[in-house]
């Protein structure tokens, strides 16, 4: 370990209250970028009970002697050795094991390769404690003592609104309690000095996304995997006995998990806390609802509640009364099922991965920027950013939605939460109506055309499902169009039909394109795609598709002039695992590809740590955009990633070879991880995954061995993930309020030249026009300019080491090229 010095900063990291899955992925970024930034970090066990606790017998793991290496790399004798050892090393975690060694002591100094392979895991590896004596002051002014004993002077906690809560009080309270501490005479006047402030910064790790000033809390989306997974299975044994299921899950002040839930799963009806149902008389209010349902043929029902969910006067709404009443009214055989603890289980998901690894290097980065006046942050994530707010305003706004839903404010309830809460909330609502309320004017109905374009991108279904039934609820003919454009053309057949309310039921959670797609696009013969679009009266054209999509828009539009068939409303929703959309930060399927990618890195990472010495190469899709590999590289911890952006050449792998062998060479004997690194397939036409395999087999020689993978077309994924199906869905009625909106205008005599695609910028949806998207699109390469995700790039650099021990070029050093 390295030797401290005065100025070093020492950072502690606990994990507190319920656990949430990401919150390793937190520690391990914390610790990772800790070390690489010159500090000490030690990891708390057992949360806010662990610092009370502190270290009872403590035995210094420095002075054990340091344990034998691989062997030694005889490269660059300036970079070998010694000096990478100590950051490189195990620390007290891997050295006192996990058993008898670590009783009574709970808080230990941590080496880089102590959170090798946290990423994969679910729960938190350093525990997690209710602490009731730290609610009180005796217990604070105890972990306040513990901390400055140990010379820490920055802290970092993980945790939901009760954990954040308790850090804020100790922020709070922190010269108070150092002045009972010295009056004690625990501590003396010139620790008292030293300590003076304590920089505490929080993580939010929550899995009921109920923190304010964030979007996302690390955990949510895991939870949401969870539940969609058990939603899905729920739903085909409940059509085959044609039976209705009430499903609890969590949320008790928040009731995003269900909101995202029922929309990613197409539920018939929810309940949750900041909205009760509008009538006193809730229960007639569902029975109707859900027997039109019923009476349109479905076979099968299924109600989330929120396991806060509430009727108007605060009485809590639960299962097993409305299944109760399913059963009385309805007579439908139904039944309950709570999920539970299983939400808080399991792997994490991509998005959560990635939260929490970037939340984590901000965490250390907020740490190492703070002075006696900064005050102390939570780590949040807002448009799409990672970014610092005040712990005090979060904690206070938090608490707000509570009291708006005690004093029965609904409306300031919805307030609180974010815009994507309420549009999330309004696409679910549009999916289960039918009947003819909200119907537009008979002159202002459409015949909108559905079509998919290029290859199929999870999500692509929930996104037709979304907007046929909005289409529906608002009085429009939803039109399918089959086979993409070949399907158009057609003469015969039946290549374009509408769409009915219960033929999409199912649609939400199937992967690939129920209407059939291909890359046949308008170019190829624009006659006949305007015949057809004339043929069948098609007054507006959604297009869910990727840069095909994009290329189509751009031809239909740009025709306008000779083609009158094409003076109609049309919009793009990106949908492609590759994220090539020029301008969106996030296209329909590429969540889907990375928890694809994800899955597939972890059991090659399996396979890779059982063998002890291999580097798998894992060849991603992603065409000339390399969105794929570097948030994929991010998410499972690989250790190089090659993208065509930045290309590849001699100097750049040479010096990646050798990082590898210092990185092999610094293992524990007979503890050498599996490593891996991941190249998109068009980075080089040279230096292919094969070359590259053969190369580091060649120069591994008793270090390493190397191995390829292909993930191809696996990668487009089975079933969609929930958070593109749910971006799908909200999409999806965006696009349809703006084909209506321009359509609207144009019977009124405008001419209508909308041809838009919605785009997610900074977080927001906006329906960008064409042009927009085309000043940053670089169409030879078919990918969008100087996209949001570059930098990652660098920290997938960081924290795999390789910034450290390569000698030689870095690979951002060829951005510059
Ligand atoms: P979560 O962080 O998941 O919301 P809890 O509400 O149970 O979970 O809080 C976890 C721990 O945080 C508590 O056991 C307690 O030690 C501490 N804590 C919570 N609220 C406070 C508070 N108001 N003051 C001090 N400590 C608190």
């Amino acid at each position: 370990m390295t030797k401290s010095n005065e100025n070093t900063r020492k950072i502690a990291v606990l994990t507190s209250g319920g656990d949430a899955a990401g919150m390793n992925a937190a520690v391990r970024a914390v610790a990772k970028m800790g070390l690489y930034r010159g500090c000490e970090v030690f990891i708390v066990r057992e949360g806010w009970a662990g610092l009370v606790a502190g270290n009872v017998n403590a035995a210094p793991a420095d002075v054990r002697p340091p344990p034998q290496r691989a062997g030694k790399y005889h490269g660059n004798q300036d970079v070998e050795g010694e000096k990478f050892a100590a950051t490189f090393g195990e620390g007290e975690l891997l050295q006192e094991g996990a058993g008898e060694g670590l009783k009574g002591r709970h808080i230990l100094k941590v080496g880089w390769d102590d959170v090798r392979g946290w990423m994969d895991i679910g729960g938190t590896l350093i525990g997690t404690a209710r602490c009731a004596e730290f609610r009180e002051k005796e217990g604070r002014e105890t972990a306040a003592f513990n901390l400055i004993s140990l010379g820490i002077d920055a802290l970092v906690v993980i945790g939901g609104d009760g954990s954040l809560t308790g850090a804020d009080r100790l922020r709070g309270e922190w010269p108070s309690l150092l002045d009972d501490l010295e009056k004690s005479k625990r501590i003396s006047a010139e620790q008292r000095s030293k300590h003076a402030h304590l920089t505490i910064t929080g993580i939010v790790g929550s899995i009921d996304n109920d923190m304010a000033m964030t979007d996302i809390t690390i955990g949510a989306p895991t939870a949401l995997h969870r539940i969609s997974e058990a939603v899905d299975s729920i739903g085909s044994t409940a059509s085959s006995h044609s039976r209705a299921f009430v499903v609890e899950v969590m949320g008790r002040h928040c009731g995003w998990l269900a909101v995202m839930a029922g929309l990613a799963c197409g539920a018939d009806y929810i309940f949750i806390p900041e909205r009760p149902p509008k009538s006193e008389d809730w229960e007639s209010e569902m029975c109707n609802g859900l027997k039109s349902h019923r009476e349109h043929g479905k076979r099968k029902t299924i109600v989330i509640v929120a396991e806060g969910a509430l009727d108007r006067q605060l009485k809590p709404i639960k299962p097993a009364y409305v299944a109760d009443i399913l059963t009385k009214r309805l007579q439908l055989d139904t039944r309950v099922t709570t999920l539970g603890h299983v939400q808080r289980g399991g792997k994490p998901c991509a998005y959560d991965r990635l939260l929490a690894t970037l939340q984590g290097v901000e965490a250390v980065e907020a740490v190492l920027d703070a002075t006696p006046q900064t005050p102390s942050y939570m780590i949040g994530l807002k448009e799409n950013k990672v970014k610092r707010v005040s712990l005090m305003d979060a904690v206070k706004a938090t608490a707000g939605v509570g009291d708006a839903i005690e004093k029965k404010d609904f409306d300031q309830a919805l307030q609180l939460r974010d815009p994507e809460f309420l549009e999330n909330l309004e696409a679910f609502d549009y999916s289960t109506i039918v009947g003819d309320n909200k119907h537009l004017p008979e002159g202002q109905r459409l015949r909108i055309g559905i079509i998919h374009v290029g290859a199929p991108a999870g999500g692509m279904n929930a996104a037709t499902r979304e907007a046929a039934r909005f289409c529906l609820a608002r009085g429009h003919t939803p039109l399918a169009i089959y086979n993409g454009f070949e399907g158009l053309w057609a003469e015969a057949g039946n290549g374009v039909q509408p769409l009915s309310w219960l033929q999409v039921d199912n649609w939400s959670s199937r992967g690939g394109s129920e209407l059939g797609t291909n890359r046949s696009l308008p170019a190829d013969d624009l006659d006949s795609t305007s015949k057809a679009l004339q043929n069948h009266n098609i007054d507006a054209l959604l297009m869910i598709g990727g840069y095909e999509a994009y290329t189509a828009i751009q031809t239909l539009k740009n025709a306008r002039t000779n083609y009158p068939a094409f003076q109609i409303s049309m919009a793009v929703i990106p949908a492609t695992l590759s994220n090539n959309v020029p301008l969106t930060e996030f296209s329909v399927g590429s969540d889907t590809a990375l928890n694809a990618l994800v899955d597939a890195c972890d059991a090659i990472k399996q396979s890779a740590a059982a063998s002890r010495n291999r580097v798998f190469v894992v060849e991603t899709q992603g065409g000339k955009c390399g969105y794929l590999a570097t948030v994929g590289a991010l998410a499972t911890g690989a250790n190089i990633v090659y993208t065509p952006e930045l290309g590849m050449d001699l100097g750049l792998v040479q010096s990646d070879v050798e990082f590898l062998k210092r990185r092999f060479a610094l293992d524990v004997k007979g503890k050498s991880d599996g490593r891996f690194i991941i190249r998109n397939e068009k980075a080089s036409s040279v230096y292919s995954t094969e070359f590259l395999t053969n190369m580091l087999k060649e120069e591994g020689k008793e270090l390493f061995d190397s191995r390829a993978a292909n993930l191809g077309h696996t990668l487009q994924g089975g079933t969609p993930s929930p958070i593109d199906r749910a971006r799908a869905c909200r999409l999806a009625v965006r696009c349809i309020k703006f084909l209506e909106d321009n359509s609207t205008s144009r019977q009124a005599g405008a001419k209508d030249e909308s041809a838009a695609v919605i785009v997610i910028e900074n977080g927001q949806v906006r329906l960008a026009p064409v042009e927009d998207v085309s000043k940053v699109a670089d169409d030879k390469n078919r990918r969008g300019m100087d996209p949001w995700w570059t930098h990652l790039k660098h920290l997938v650099e960081v924290l795999s080491g390789r910034r450290t021990l390569a000698g030689g070029r870095h690979h951002e050093e060829r951005m510059n090229k």
